[in-house]
């Protein structure tokens, strides 16, 4: 059982589209901040069902969309079980005949017993659905990931999605090594657009690699009856791994919030060693490398907002 997600409130915004040779300047230049090496380049999408990106679809081309699905108001201060959506609605809901969905959110809780991370790695095409989504699990303070089937398509709470027809095309290549700056890789990247573009709000969506070096990340275990109130709280309820590359990470990021109440960024990452979670920062700055393709969205869908809502886990 899944909520219809044409049934629920839509909201739609245009973002900023500026080519991506003007997107690739700014951030050569305003990465060498965060970054010892910067190497940004407009390339052809190199063909991401490969090793080791292993991707549903491989561009990241053609009507190109983030999504922002509900949010960690359904979350804290206790879950909302009913809050499951399915991608399967999106070709629909956005009139395409083939969608090709990444992006970072909460599994499907009523499959996997539990609450888990999700890792949406889809392609969906005319009906028939090649399902390569990760979730992540933690039991016994370990984590456990597991690549869900093609009949399981469902994921709950919230999801931050990038949404194309996977066709082949230019993308940016963002190449980074060793970390001199206070943010991670997205949100640095996030700070250098948002500079320079200011009220004109650009979305991306992709896919990188850390390619070299280890993560914190956090895995959410299950949900719990007493109420979460507080940044601190989360922290102390969600778990925390120190992760190792390679890890591959789908997910979003935007410039502004257009007062849509908007996850600004949200990268999830899976691994072929069995490692995955919800991207914090690298915890080896001096040994870390990046490698990402990126492209821009032309607008974003804002689908079930919250009504009521709060800044607690956006992190
Ligand atoms: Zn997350």
């Amino acid at each position: 059982m899944a909520l219809d997600m044409k049934t629920l409130p839509i909201e739609r915004k245009p973002l900023h589209v500026p080519p991506l040779d003007e997107i690739a300047e700014v951030l050569n230049n305003g990465l060498k901040q965060h970054f010892q090496e910067v190497q940004v380049e407009v390339v052809d999408c190199p063909n991401l069902t490969q090793m080791p990106f292993t991707l549903a679809n491989g561009g990241l081309n053609g009507n190109t969309h983030l999504m922002d699905v509900g949010g960690p108001p359904y979350l804290i201060p206790l879950v909302q079980y009913d809050k499951v959506y399915n991608l399967c609605d999106i070709p629909e809901l956005m009139k395409m005949k083939s969608a090709f969905i990444i992006g970072a959110g909460a599994g499907p809780h009523p499959y996997a017993k539990t609450n888990c991370e999700c890792i949406m790695n889809i392609n969906i095409e005319n009906g028939v659905v090649d399902q390569q989504t990760r979730i992540v699990k933690v039991k016994d303070r370990t984590p456990l990931q597991e690549q869900l089937p093609t009949t399981e398509t469902r994921f709950a709470l919230l999801g931050n999605l990038f949404i194309c027809e996977g066709k082949p095309g230019k993308v940016l290549q963002v190449h980074v090594k060793k970390r001199i700056g206070t943010e991670d890789f997205i949100g640095s990247i996030r700070t250098v657009l948002a500079d320079h573009y200011g009220s004109k709000i650009l979305g991306l969506g992709g896919t990188f690699l850390l390619k070299e070096g280890k993560a914190n990340q956090h895995v959410m275990p299950n949900f719990v009856k007493t109420p979460i109130n507080s940044e601190e709280e989360i922290n102390q309820w969600l778990e925390f791994f120190e992760m190792s590359a390679p890890l591959i990470a789908n997910g979003t990021l935007v410039t502004g919030d257009y007062d849509l109440d908007l996850r600004v960024q949200h990268f999830h990452s899976f691994s072929h060693h069995g490692e995955g979670g919800h991207y914090h920062i690298d915890t080896t700055p001096e040994t870390v490398e990046y490698l990402g393709y990126f492209n821009t969205a032309q607008d974003i869908y804002r689908v079930d907002k919250p009504v009521h809502t709060h800044n607690v886990g956006r992190d």
